[in-house]
């Protein structure tokens, strides 16, 4: 089945009030963070000294959810130059290998052909480590990340990741890219989201295709730049 989740561009008032509470929580958190972190090093008292690195990784499982809250309601401002897909893909994949290896996943990366794309080249290449991290977080045992081109026209090309993992429910399908949705132990359910709004904002697409037992598609579709506006505006 393919489907398109819906994006998630209205952030309402209640949204933006959200930000900026997470944004004011953040600072008395490090300060709780540095007197857990100063007393668990001092204290003679042993019972302290036993939970204060589980306080820790709570307040920074906490943070995390925070920073990621953040990014997805105002990402850093983009600076968009022209970039090499492929060039995007290899560093990526570079990246996620060492994590990919760990989970006994094999990334094979196909070369996507030459679309010249205007984006931001942090903010892609997190989009696609995030889906990429998902797909591996999917397999159970050995799998393969297959990244391959799907198919372009005159406008824009789409390019797939693919993998062999578990797979999604229509129900779970529906709430994939949902606010804190997320079926992990140690998830945030905020990087789809996240992924969604960046795409959105390079002029993108995203769409999943999905089946219990075999594995998952993410479709991503990129503008393709027009070579000639972009270097009479430059
Ligand atoms: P998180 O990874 O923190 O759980 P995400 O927003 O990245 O949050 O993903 C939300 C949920 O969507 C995941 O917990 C998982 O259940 C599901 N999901 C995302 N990608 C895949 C995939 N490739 N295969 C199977 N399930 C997926
Ligand atoms: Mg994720």
């Amino acid at each position: 089945q393919l489907k398109e989740t819906a994006y998630l561009d209205k952030l309402s008032v209640a949204g933006q009030m959200a930000a900026a509470i997470a944004h004011e929580v953040r600072n008395p958190l490090t300060t709780v963070r540095g007197l857990i972190q100063f007393l668990g090093k001092e204290t003679e008292d042993t019972k302290l000294k036993e939970f204060s690195p589980l306080l820790l990784d709570e307040l920074d499982r906490t943070n995390k959810i925070i920073t990621d809250y953040l990014t997805m309601v105002k990402p850093a401002d983009a600076r968009l130059e022209v970039l090499d897909i492929n060039d995007i893909l290899s560093d990526v994949k570079s990246l996620i290998s060492p994590y990919g290896s760990m989970h006994d996943v094999d990334i094979k990366l196909e070369p996507i052909g030459d679309f010249p794309l205007i984006a931001d080249a942090q903010q892609l290449k997190q989009c696609l480590i995030n889906l990429i991290k998902n797909g591996i977080e999917a397999i159970e045992g050995e799998g393969v990340i297959h990244i391959y081109l799907y198919n372009s026209t005159k406008h824009d090309f789409t390019f797939v990741i693919e993998d062999n993992g578990k797979g999604m429910s229509h129900e779970e399908l529906d709430q994939i890219g949902l606010p804190f949705y997320t079926t992990k132990s140690k998830g945030t359910g905020l990087g789809t989201m996240i992924t969604y709004r960046l795409i959105q904002e390079m002029y993108g697409k995203l769409k999943y295709e999905s089946q219990l037992g075999v594995g998952t598609r993410v479709l991503i579709t990129l503008p393709v730049a027009e070579q000639t506006d972009w270097k009479g505006g430059a």
